[in-house]
């Protein structure tokens, strides 16, 4: 059975990508050793980070002003990676609470400086993304979670500020174009849309580094990772080189722009049928609603029950919702295809013709 992979992450990969990878495994571009087994100092290794570094900066438009680096640790670790490297102890940096992750950040900030929540939906279960809020001028980054992967909440239209953003981006990196020049820096763990987990992207401008007073031990030092070419230490070969697959992927594609085409259409033959049916509804404000994770609800225990059913006997795998909200989340990432998604609109419907 045709297996239709909606999970939250590590998530659906490009079919054509993973079918590289595995033959990678085995022997690497021809050279009679698998990419597993060679050294990260070698040439084709050398080879696979320059591209990925580079590609990652032409993806999102960025320039020579911006470095390029593969860091571990998961997006979790930019969490404290960022204010150690961005904030002083006694500077002040704007945050937005709009969910489980942004909330992490948070409280890693605080470790490191004052952190100015400057707005949060946590008392409405993260359903929706704060606008309107004030940033005073002297912060020194505002940090946004552009895509909530827990609640299906993404910002559609960035803040209003001069102040530069530092972005997770974990859950929607390369899946829409980007006012690059508002960033400073942007960071995105590897498994929802670029490759296996294990690696995390990092895009930092150049002047917002070297501002800081701290110490800092070399392993979380940005201007070591970049310096090394993120190669300081042993990289993660693997995740590195399927996720350089996933962006030369992206690119044959047309880049960030046919992306957001291709997900803005699956996007709302979902959401058109949360909105037609009866049994389901959205679980966030409409004009927030995520475009990678898909959340909602069933109007009674039957129709959860029967669609959970559905999709097991039909090979919809992984939409059962985050415990926090409930329901269900359909995570429908750049490789997903849109076949995949019309098989669970269809699901729907057929709950909607046997319970409506
Ligand atoms: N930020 C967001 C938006 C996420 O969805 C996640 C979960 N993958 C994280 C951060 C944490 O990532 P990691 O597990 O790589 O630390």
């Amino acid at each position: 059975m045709k297996k239709h992979n909606f999970s939250a992450g590590p998530a659906i990969l490009p079919k054509s990508v993973m079918a590289k990878a595995a033959e990678s495994c085995i022997e690497f571009n021809g050279i009679g050793m698998s990419i597993l087994e060679i050294s990260h100092r070698s040439k084709p290794f050398e080879a696979v980070m320059t591209e990925a570094l580079s590609l990652s900066k032409e993806l999102v438009g960025a320039g020579d002003d911006f470095e390029s680096m593969f860091i571990s640790g998961g997006a979790s670790s930019q969490f404290f990676m960022a204010p150690m490297n961005l904030l002083n102890e006694d500077e002040t940096a704007a945050y937005t609470n709009t969910g489980t992750w942004a909330d992490n950040a948070i409280k890693e900030g605080k470790v490191f400086g004052n952190i100015n929540v400057v707005a949060s939906s946590k008392d409405s279960n993260y359903n929706f993304i704060p606008k309107g809020f004030d940033i005073p001028s002297d912060s020194k980054y505002l940090h946004l979670t552009s895509n909530n992967t827990i609640f299906g909440t993404q910002i559609q239209t960035w803040p209003d500020t001069n102040v530069p953003i530092v972005c997770d981006m974990s859950s929607d990196i390369f899946s829409r174009p980007l006012p690059i020049e508002r960033f400073g820096m942007i960071y995105a763990g590897a498994q929802k849309n670029m490759g296996p987990a294990g690696t995390t992207l990092v895009l930092v401008r150049k002047d917002m580094l070297g501002k800081v007073s701290r110490k800092l031990p070399s392993m979380l030092d940005y201007r070591v990772h970049i310096k090394g070419g993120s190669m300081y230490n042993t990289p993660p070969a693997f995740p590195i080189y399927v996720s350089l697959l996933t962006m030369q992927w992206i690119k044959e594609q047309g880049g960030v722009a046919a992306m957001q085409i291709k997900n803005e259409d699956k996007a709302s033959i979902l959401y058109n049928e949360i909105d037609a049916n009866p049994l389901f509804r959205g679980s966030t404000a409409v004009e927030d609603r995520s475009r990678m994770n898909v959340c909602f609800l069933a109007a009674h225990d039957e129709a959860e029950t029967m669609l959970s059913d559905l999709a097991k006997a039909n090979g919809v795998d992984g939409i059962k919702g985050h415990r926090s909200v409930g329901g269900f989340r359909a995570s429908i990432y750049n490789a997903m295809e849109k076949e995949s998604v019309q098989v669970l609109v269809d699901l729907m419907r057929e709950v909607g013709a046997k319970l409506g």
